[in-house]
């Protein structure tokens, strides 16, 4: 049982951003910043090291690229976002399906933490 396998199977409701074969992509449920959408794809992998190490690594991975900034365009900030991928539970990882936020609308400095 994974939460995020239910929201890509629409079992749990979302506010859905933009979706493809590959990846679904939503607004964050909790949202640090006026642009928080988690970009997550439809096949489970635990975090970004399974992702890396599995055969369809590489092709999840540009989906997932393509999605980052797809999903910057669609909310009008692709000139000025932030993504970040928590791995593990010492980084802040709390849903075991890997994702990517990408964060915007917020004063963005250069530090990153
Ligand atoms: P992380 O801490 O990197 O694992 O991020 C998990 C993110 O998932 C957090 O920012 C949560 O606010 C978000 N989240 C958890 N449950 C839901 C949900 N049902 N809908 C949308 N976002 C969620
Ligand atoms: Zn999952």
């Amino acid at each position: 049982m994974c939460i995020f396998c239910d929201i890509v199977e629409g079992k749990i409701p979302s506010k859905k951003v933009y979706e493809n074969d590959y990846v679904f992509c939503f607004d964050d449920i909790n949202p640090v910043a006026p642009v928080h959408v988690l970009v997550v794809p439809k096949k489970h992998f635990d975090n970004i090291n399974e992702l890396a190490n599995s055969p369809e690594g590489a092709l999840y991975s540009a989906e997932i690229t393509k999605a980052v900034a797809e999903v910057a365009k669609i909310k009008g900030v692709n000139g000025a976002f932030r993504t970040i991928n928590n791995c593990g539970e010492g980084a802040g990882q709390t849903v075991m399906h890997v994702h990517f936020h990408v964060i915007a609308g917020a004063d963005l400095t250069e530090k990153l933490i």
